[in-house]
């Protein structure tokens, strides 16, 4: 054997030591469950330096490697879903963002400190999730901001807790909150990779869907919702199988004084082809909605996605093809009536529902 074989040999042999040992450390980081997926490094990102991220609706996204992603959960918190979530969290030691919707907050702020507790990221999804965001004033969306952080920091005890980390509802972004919100250092989080969980698909298939874009894209960060049971049962399948294909969970945090920025290339946070998202966001759309085609033809891809669906014509196209149509339009009005209990109510029904419409 020539003296660069058997180098060669060696590093192949010394490469499946080193594997092992990575898998004795992730099981022995996660006290109770050898099986854990684990969370497997934390990047600290400055708020400041990339604005916006998430490539369904921007140029850039976190800096992940290959096989990375990161977990995201909004519209919560709320009972039972919010803290059998946390336990699914807890048990594999994995470290998620949370968008944290304010009226929820109000009403149970003791899951919002459990989730932080737990050393999760909370961040902020506006006050009571207005279906069209985009149709909102400048002032009454600032409101929206404003308020949500307002009423997520009361449930957390202490500001500092509050990441300043923030998700538009239904991803309906504009340039001035975008301004509004760039000029209170709050970083814009979109998404890489939706699984749809929102709507009436069940566990496997949200499993399903949440693979294959992950697959087509291979790192991201993926939307989930903690408010519904679907997503509750499909967590643990989704974990399992993450950690079987040999994916990695990644957890943000933003950088402080004591916690500088993990350093980054600017090339490392540009989404690398934006085409083959947009055509992911189309068929996603198209998977779950009943539109017809003239509508989806006269819509980008972007606007599709962030639910400017819900136009006047959308919502009436939506309510005749739903059997809930009463349900809806009665929620409709809520939330543009709404008092704080009235909405939060109105948001527990609507979880159960699992309506197609929440984002
Ligand atoms: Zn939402």
């Amino acid at each position: 054997m020539t003296h660069s074989v058997t180098r060669s040999l060696a590093i192949f042999v010394l490469s499946f030591a080193v594997c092992g040992l990575a898998k004795a450390a992730a099981a022995a980081d996660c006290p109770g469950n050898p099986d854990a997926i684990g969370t497997s490094r934390t990047i600290v990102v400055d708020p400041t330096e990339h604005t916006r991220v998430g490539a369904m609706s921007y140029a850039e996204t976190l800096p992940l490697a290959d096989k990375e992603m990161v977990l995201t959960l909004d519209d919560g918190p709320i009972a039972p879903y919010t803290d059998r979530i946390l336990d699914i969290l807890a048990s594999e030691c994995v470290h998620a963002t949370y968008f944290i919707v304010g009226d929820m907050a109000r009403h149970r702020p003791d899951l919002v400190q459990r989730a932080y507790r737990e050393g999760h990221t909370i961040g902020t999804h506006s006050m009571s999730h207005p279906y069209r965001f985009r149709a909102l004033s400048y002032e009454r969306a600032k409101a929206q901001i404003d308020d949500g952080i307002e009423a997520t920091t009361a449930a957390l005890g202490d500001a500092k807790d509050l990441a300043p980390f923030f998700r538009f509802p239904g991803f309906g972004n504009t340039e001035s909150s975008e301004e509004y919100l760039a000029s209170r250092n709050i970083m814009v989080w979109g998404a890489d990779i939706p699984a749809d969980d929102w709507t009436h698909i069940g566990p496997r298939e949200i499993v399903r869907r949440a693979l294959t874009r992950l697959e087509q894209k291979g790192k991201g960060i993926l939307l989930l919702h903690d408010i519904h049971p679907a997503t509750v049962a499909a967590l643990p399948m989704l974990l399992k199988e993450l950690k079987e294909r040999g994916y990695h969970i990644v957890h943000v945090v933003p950088a402080s004084k004591e916690n500088p920025k993990t350093e980054t290339t600017p090339e490392a946070w540009l989404v690398p082809d934006r085409r083959r998202y947009a055509a992911t966001q189309e068929l996603a759309l198209s998977e779950v909605q009943s539109l017809n085609t003239d509508f989806l033809s006269r819509h980008s891809p972007e606007d599709l996605c962030s639910l400017k669906a819900m136009t006047g014509r959308s919502w009436s196209l939506a309510a005749r093809h739903s059997p809930r149509h009463s349900s809806v339009s009665r929620h409709s009005s809520m939330s543009r009536n709404s008092s704080m209990s009235r909405m939060a109510r109105a948001r527990a029904g609507h979880a159960d529902r699992g309506d197609r419409w929440w984002w």
